[in-house]
């Protein structure tokens, strides 16, 4: 199973494509921008609580036969927060203190 690249940021919409450098997912591959991770969510997932990391570009080049985002294309889906903004805010304030390793 490839990961899904998610084409956009759950918070701000801002579109991540496969060869983004800005894309964070977490272990479920929540989406989220560098920009939202750090200054909105302070590293924690809305949605599990979880920490970030980067997400690897897929690239587009065929370097090996049968793996690039022609072979496994990015998701279309667009995905957009189910809580909102405040009930986001509340739950990275708790758990934030957290040290992910801990969490
Ligand atoms: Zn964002
Ligand atoms: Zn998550």
């Amino acid at each position: 199973m490839a990961l899904q690249l998610r084409p956009n940021c759950e918070y701000c919409d801002k579109d991540l494509p496969a060869n983004s450098m800005e894309a964070r997912i977490c272990s479920y591959e929540c989406t989220f921008c560098a920009d939202c991770v750090e200054n909105k969510l302070h590293n924690v997932c809305p949605n599990c609580g979880g920490g970030f990391a980067p997400r690897p570009i897929r690239p587009a080049t065929p370097w090996r036969a049968g793996v690039c985002t022609e072979a496994h294309p990015p998701s279309n889906k667009r995905v957009h927060l189910k809580f909102s903004l405040d009930d986001v805010a509340e739950h990275s304030a708790r758990v934030q203190e957290i040290r992910p390793e801990d969490r």
